[in-house]
């Protein structure tokens, strides 16, 4: 029996399980890679964020395994405390250079990264320029700073500039903050257009690259490289859990802003420092894609040929600029039925609906890493193509 006092709760369960809402966890029982076991099959996985299968190398294990050897496993304080270590400062250090900015504060993860980052630059008699797809962590970190969040259309430099001629002299100062990729359709913020409105009305900059590091720019180094914007954006956020293969998050950018964060942030303040073993492995990722282009280049390889395979079969892959593979369904329970059937199948994919996606914008979204061989591709492509017909969604 539910207590009378938590019934609300059984009421809300059931509405998301009618409503075809219920998140129901897929369990992985593998290393990361191609292939996956997940449920107990052996899929090919189209599904995660390890754009450069990075999560499963020998080089990242080995940094993680020497590090828990010489530091332990939890270096149990904050980093303000006790917390940080030298491999701490070496991971600033080296994705500040490889990302070009001056400095680099490192975090527990890019969803922390915004909550670090936001609120220490706005507060209450501020505004925050927001695009209408950002991340939930950038609402979240915009949220916790109590400015106000005027939300301007979607990739839409004349929009933002229009909100910014109404709402800015209200305030005391601005902070325009976007995705740089935008995870759903994999399309770009125009951050030329983006920076031409701040520079012209004296605002901070903050572009959250967690899908374009590793995947945009010269060896993966990101949306403004991509852009050819350095030193102009005032703050990049990252995250090491994609592209990068660990976890963590780093706030990256102008020294003056990353030594205030230091006395500021409230998760660097009061939350514990990310473990030796994560550390190492971040600090070998990054080393990695210094030395190299290699799996950058094979990234956008497979990106190229997943794309125009999709595209020759007859599907509509929608308006991605990244690897990030959107297979336009429009009906959410035909993107369900798609994803479940390609399970069946042995490929790992998923839907996505509403309220992820607009309402009749379902999809398959495909993560294409450089992890896939040439043979899953096709292999890959066959299913989707078996599916397609069977679906009628292709001819
Ligand atoms: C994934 C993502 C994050 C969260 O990163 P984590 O390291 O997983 O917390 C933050 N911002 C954007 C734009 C993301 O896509």
């Amino acid at each position: 029996m539910v207590e009378a006092k938590l019934s609300w709760i059984t009421e809300e369960i059931q509405a998301l399980e009618e409503s075809g809402l219920m998140i129901n966890l897929r369990v992985i029982d593998s290393p990361p890679g191609a292939w996956m076991t997940v449920d107990g099959n052996e899929v090919l996985n189209l599904c995660t964020n390890n754009y450069l299968g990075l999560a499963g190398d020998p080089r990242l294990k080995q940094a993680a395994q020497a590090a828990v050897e010489a530091y332990g496993v939890g270096p149990t304080a904050v980093r303000s405390i006790a917390g940080t270590l030298s491999l701490h400062i070496e991971l600033e250090k080296t994705v500040a250079a490889f990302k070009g900015v001056e400095d680099a504060l490192y975090v527990q993860a890019g969803f922390v990264a915004n909550q670090a980052a936001i609120p220490p630059l706005v507060g209450r008699e501020d505004v925050i320029f927001s695009d209408q797809l950002n991340h939930a962590s950038i609402i979240d970190g915009a949220r916790l700073s109590r400015a106000k969040i005027v939300v301007y259309a979607h990739t839409d430099a004349a929009d933002l500039e229009a909100k910014v001629k109404e709402f800015l002299p209200q305030y005391r100062r601005g902070l325009i903050v976007t995705d740089g990729v935008f995870s759903m359709d994999g399309d770009i913020a125009p951050l030329d257009e983006i920076y031409a409105v701040a520079e012209a009305y004296g605002l901070m900059t903050m572009v959250d690259d967690a899908h374009g590091e590793g995947v945009l720019g010269k060896g993966g180094r990101g949306i403004v490289d991509h852009f050819g914007l350095h030193g102009k954006f005032d703050v990049e956020i990252g995250t090491f859990s994609k592209a990068f293969g660990v976890v963590g998050g780093v706030v990256a950018g102008k020294k003056l802003i990353v030594d205030y964060l230091r006395q500021k942030a409230r998760p660097f303040l009061f939350s514990n420092a990310v473990t030796a073993a994560d550390t190492a492995a971040c600090l070998a990722a990054v080393k990695v894609l210094s030395e190299s282009t290699d799996l950058v280049d094979r990234l956008w390889e497979n990106t190229e040929t997943f794309k125009s395979g999709m595209q020759a079969l007859g599907f509509d892959v929608g308006q991605s600029a990244t690897p990030i593979t959107p297979v336009m369904l429009g009906d959410v329970k035909l993107a369900k039925t798609f994803s479940r059937r390609l399970f069946d199948e042995g490929v790992f994919a998923m839907a996505l609906g509403f309220p992820t996606v607009p309402k009749g914008e379902a999809r398959i979204r495909v993560m294409v890493s450089a992890a896939l061989s040439n043979d899953d591709l096709t292999f890959g492509l066959e299913k989707f193509a078996r599916i397609g017909k069977e679906l009628n969604v292709i001819s």
